[in-house]
């Protein structure tokens, strides 16, 4: 079928967060065909149920569908909400005076002020800031500090509801990164044996070590993604991609912050140097926004998604158009045709075949001469044997239209590759398989997906002592043969 060919042609992967629009199975496995490669639990709604039924119903539809779909937890953060109004919202004049004050009751809020869950706001602001509600719909200007209740003016009213985020524009409200809510999330996506444990609000690389440990200590085998959506982040960028593993462009709350006319060429160069630091990437939020209510996108959100993948992006984030959206299904088919169509043009200034690099790893000088060699030969696959994937993450930051088919035993390395653009996991077990038919067996193993066809030539790395991580050393040239 035409969603399957789509499938198969397209390089860059998708990620889409579940909610009560995407939670029943036959959804799932609708999503899951239309191509959802990676699904997002997002811990700042539902409750640790909600997550464990969310997780259990993704894992049963994608065994169903015979496809490996990895898991994402995404935790809160220190996001700053306003408390609660006696009457659940108020209506905000422009002109109107309004205080902001931690020290009042949770559930006291009126049309006068409301309280704040971050009890240094009033040390945080000064006189003229600027802060941003409910990501920029309503602002304030802060006129004065009266102990902790600070004064402001309503610059751009509007309808203010209980818990509506708050940014302080250009940055700077302090919070730590991991909140005792998001320790207990860290234990939960442990539980949950996420694949990718996404940290909000991130400020450097120590906040991403801190919570890979946290991580690791509950038991916690997944990557670590770094959200950027804070003015600290961006002054940090270097420390927080070394930390990582995986870098998530953060739109909404980063465009709260900077001012959104600067977040395209940040976006550009984010990606660029991720790309360059051998970590995989995600451009995330609004991508598809006016698809929460329509069955189809606007010509600026398919421009949208098309640039990031144009820009390198591995992976294109769906949010509330799958999660609360009336399309959730829909929205997976344009973001995937956008995609494939996207991949048929090459930038002009491509990818740095990084001939002037040294290489420092003996796995890593294999991948770069894999794709120098598939990129300039009429090679129909790359075939890596992997444990962990990582050969397969160094061959997916050269540019190249060749599938790369990563075969592991480990379903985890399946779900993990995933997220890698132009990697497709398939499951291999080179210890199972007949001495002196590896090759034999591969082939028949590719040839039964459709991934190869007879005659095509295939270039295949692999370590010459299975079992152990990193230790890719050789690669090899085969036609598959007429007969295997
Ligand atoms: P959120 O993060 O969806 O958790 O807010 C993404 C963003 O801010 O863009
Ligand atoms: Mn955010």
């Amino acid at each position: 079928s035409y969603a399957i060919i789509a499938r198969m042609l397209r390089r860059t992967k998708i990620v889409a967060t579940l909610g009560p629009a995407s939670e029943r199975r036959k959804t799932l496995c609708k999503m899951i065909r239309s191509g959802l490669d990676v699904a997002r639990l997002n811990f700042s709604h539902g409750t640790a149920d909600d997550h464990r039924a969310r997780a259990r119903k993704l894992r049963d539809a994608a065994e169903e569908c015979g496809r490996d779909v990895g898991l994402l937890g995404d935790l809160q953060g220190p996001k700053i909400r306003v408390m609660r109004f006696e009457t659940g919202s108020v209506h905000l004049s422009d002109g109107d005076a309004f205080f902001l004050d931690s020290a009042l009751g949770i559930d006291d809020g009126t049309s006068a002020g409301v309280g704040v869950a971050l009890e240094t706001l009033h040390e945080d602001v000064r006189e003229r800031d600027t802060l941003l509600l409910n990501y920029g719909l309503i602002s304030l200007r802060v006129e004065r500090v009266e102990g902790t209740r600070v004064h402001t003016t309503v610059v751009d009213g509007g309808i203010l509801s209980d818990h509506k985020g708050i940014n302080l524009k250009g940055g700077g409200l302090s919070a730590h990164a991991l909140t005792d809510i998001d320790r207990e999330n860290i234990k939960l996506a442990a539980e949950l044996e996420i694949d990718f444990l996404a940290v909000s609000f991130v400020r450097s690389g120590d906040d991403i070590r801190e919570a890979r440990r946290l991580f690791q200590e509950a038991g916690g085998k997944g990557l670590i993604v770094a959200k950027i959506e804070r003015t600290e982040a961006i002054d940090n960028i270097d420390s927080i991609i070394e930390a990582a593993d995986v870098i998530m462009f953060a739109r909404g709350d980063l465009g709260v912050e900077m001012g959104y006319a600067g977040l395209t060429g940040i976006q550009k160069s984010l990606i660029q140097e991720t790309r360059k630091a051998h970590k995989i990437v995600i451009t995330a939020t609004q991508m598809m926004e006016s698809m929460i209510d329509n069955p189809i996108p606007t010509r600026a959100e398919v421009s949208d998604v098309a640039n990031a993948v144009i820009d390198g992006t591995d992976a294109v984030m769906l949010s509330g158009e799958t999660a609360v959206g009336k399309y959730p299904n829909k929205a997976i088919q344009a973001m995937a045709e956008v995609c494939v169509g996207a991949e048929k043009y090459h930038a002009p200034q491509g990818e740095t075949r990084r001939v002037e690099d040294q290489f420092t790893r003996v796995d890593e000088a294999i991948a770069m001469a894999t794709m120098y060699t598939a990129n300039h030969m009429d090679v129909g696959a790359i075939v890596a044997l992997t444990e962990s994937g990582s050969t397969t993450r160094w061959m997916s930051r050269v540019r190249s239209d060749i599938p790369i088919y990563a075969l592991t035993p480990h379903k985890a390395t399946k779900r993990r590759v995933a997220l890698y653009r132009g990697v497709y996991p398939v499951e291999f077990d080179v210890d199972a398989h007949v001495p002196g038919r590896l090759y034999q067996d591969i082939f028949a193993t590719l040839l039964s997906h459709g991934h190869v066809s007879v005659g095509d030539l295939v270039v295949f790395t692999k370590g010459d002592l299975q079992g152990i991580s990193g230790n890719t050393n050789v690669m090899i040239i085969l036609r598959v043969p007429e007969e295997t």
